[in-house]
């Protein structure tokens, strides 16, 4: 059994943005918030940034210029919260942890999440920004196949509180001119989240269709039950999706793990991806080179 890091929180989060979201989170924790607490804040203040065009307000639309969101949450119980398809609402991840506070429900899509989020006081707003409307009007025009790796980038939150309990929050704006009604993995729990308060929690970025063919972020908590460190539970979930593309996977899926014990880790396919850890009181930007 792993021994548990206490007194010593973490966050762990996606990609650039995930540095000013550690710090929001690490101030959600220093005003007494848990970790569930913390990865909502965090999520949160990615979804508020307009200049970040992968999640929340201002997203890139699906093809019909509908900028539609997914998000979930998972709480050190077990207990999970997620919304997929959902318009007009700011901030899809507390939505998420409304449905797994506030409902019987795990999941709510479309007209209904945005029903539920309207009945629980969130104020509807356009999430189209004139910067991501004239992106998209300039890719109508030539309606060229975006590659993955170029539109989209979810941030994942993964925290570790003083008592040492996991949670995690994920959220984004998925695929950029994807079909009206595509939902990605970021709301799937399992997928674009995992959380085992025993074990670890994992997350990922990336194509979404192919984390959910491989329950990426499960495995990955998984593996680590397994022996596998944070690093090499991120790596073999890849190697997965290297075997089922024949050895050349032309996308992008990154995850982050943090075990129970405190270490972090991540992986990527191809290229290389970002990842912000705040640990000991430093919040840095590190960087892992693809797979590939
Ligand atoms: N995984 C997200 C999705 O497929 C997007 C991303 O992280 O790049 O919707």
């Amino acid at each position: 059994m792993l021994r548990k890091n206490k007194n010593n929180p973490i966050i762990l989060s996606t990609w650039n943005f995930g540095l000013p979201a550690n710090e929001v989170a690490i101030k959600a924790l220093s005003d007494g918030g848990n970790a569930m607490d913390a990865a909502e804040a965090g999520a949160r203040h990615a979804e508020s940034d307009e200049e970040n065009n992968s999640v929340g307000y201002g997203g890139l639309p699906d093809e019909n210029g509908n900028v539609t969101l997914d998000a979930c949450v998972m709480d050190s119980n077990g207990n999970s919260g997620s919304v997929a398809f959902i318009q007009n609402i700011k901030h899809p991840v507390s939505v998420a942890r409304k449905v797994m506070e506030e409902t019987k429900h795990v999941m709510l899509v479309g007209e209904g999440a945005r029903k539920f989020a309207v009945s629980k006081g969130f104020k509807e707003i356009d999430l189209l920004t004139a910067k991501s409307k004239k992106e998209w009007k300039k890719w109508l025009k030539e309606r060229r196949e975006m590659t993955p790796h170029e539109t989209h980038d979810t941030i994942s939150v993964l925290v570790q509180d003083k008592n040492g309990d996991l949670a995690g929050a994920c959220t984004t704006s998925g695929w950029a001119y994807k079909m009206h009604g595509r939902v990605g993995d970021s709301p799937i729990i399992g997928a674009g989240l995992f959380v085992d308060n025993e074990v670890g929690s994992a997350a990922a970025t990336g194509l979404g269709e192919e984390v959910i063919k491989t329950t990426g972020s499960f495995l990955v908590v998984e593996l680590m039950r397994q022996g596998y460190s944070p690093n090499e539970a991120c790596s073999e979930a890849l190697n997965r999706v290297i075997k089922a593309h024949n050895g050349n996977p032309d996308f992008q899926i990154g995850y982050i793990a943090l075990r129970k014990d405190g270490k972090a880790g991540a992986a990527c396919l191809k290229w290389s991806f970002d990842y912000a850890l705040a640990k000991n009181g430093v919040n840095k930007l590190h960087n892992v080179n693809g797979m590939l």
